[in-house]
């Protein structure tokens, strides 16, 4: 099983790092694909946090860290995924998840959309709050990784 594990992770926290972690384990290869081509700006460039994934997934032979942009579908496709990650962490992401794995579904019902629950001690963990943490100079040692905690209070000097 190739899997494609789509998203932002602007910047990755230790709630995307224990997904990727679990699907690295129930995978032959997991691809993370920054999107860049969201309506959102990103806080950090797409480079920047390929750069911090990297650091923090060294250790892992079986994962590859790419930056796309189109439809995730399309780049499953180019890199023979034949399954997508998502993490769910709360009622919250419920709506929102449906909608993506349906869509994706109508688009191409050959790859399956494999649903991770987040940790109980991740699931409040999202990238926009460990940014507020930042901006505010607080403790960011719970959220994410030493190397991102340094790049984040960089951001916000
Ligand atoms: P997107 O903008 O595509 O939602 P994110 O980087 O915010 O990108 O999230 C990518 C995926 O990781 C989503 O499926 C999201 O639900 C999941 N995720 C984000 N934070 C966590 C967390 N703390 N625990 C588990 N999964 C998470």
């Amino acid at each position: 099983m190739i899997a494609l594990y789509p998203g932002s992770f602007d910047p990755i926290t230790y709630g995307h790092l224990d997904i990727i972690l679990r699907a690295a384990k129930l995978c032959e290869k997991v691809i993370i694909v920054i999107m860049s081509n969201d309506e959102k700006d990103g806080t950090f460039s797409c480079e920047e946090r390929k750069k911090m994934i990297e650091q923090c997934t060294s250790t892992l032979e079986n994962v590859e860290i790419h930056i796309g942009s189109g439809l995730t579908i399309d780049y499953a496709l180019k890199v023979n995924a034949n399954v997508l990650i998502r993490g769910v962490r709360a009622v919250t992401d419920y709506e929102y998840e449906m909608q993506l794995a349906t869509t994706n579904m109508a688009l191409n019902s050959d790859i399956e959309t494999l649903f991770l629950m987040a940790k109980p001690e991740y699931s409040f963990l999202s990238s926009s709050t460990a940014k507020t943490i930042a901006k505010n100079g607080g403790d960011l040692s719970y959220f994410v990784p030493d190397n991102v905690a340094k790049e984040l209070y960089q951001k916000y000097k």
